[in-house]
């Protein structure tokens, strides 16, 4: 089980997820950051931090973003690892 990065994010990248991440879970990509679902311990830091309410544990994802649960794994997998906040767009 795993946390996982949803549409909201699109284009925000606040990151302060990616920053009280524990587990160094949280990758970037081109318009919104992914979570690497193997090192995720569902500690829901990362969903208390997120503004957009864009995080959701993969068995409460609202239906219509169900594909991001399989999508995160992939672009984890790709992108480069994001420990730190940066300054949102
Ligand atoms: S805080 Fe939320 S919206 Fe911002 S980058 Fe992280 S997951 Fe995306
Ligand atoms: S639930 Fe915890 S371990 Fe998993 S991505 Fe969020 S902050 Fe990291």
């Amino acid at each position: 089980m795993a946390f996982v990065v949803t549409e909201p994010c699109f284009g925000c990248k606040h990151t302060e997820c990616a920053a009280v991440c524990p587990c160094d879970c949280f990758h970037e990509g081109e318009h919104m950051l992914f979570i690497d679902p193997i090192p995720c311990i569902d500690c829901e830091a990362c969903q208390n931090a997120c503004p957009t309410q864009a995080i959701f544990h993969e068995d409460s994802v609202p239906e219509q973003w169900r594909d991001f649960i399989a999508l995160n794994a992939e672009m984890a997998e790709i992108c480069p690892s994001i420990t730190e906040r940066k300054t949102p767009r």
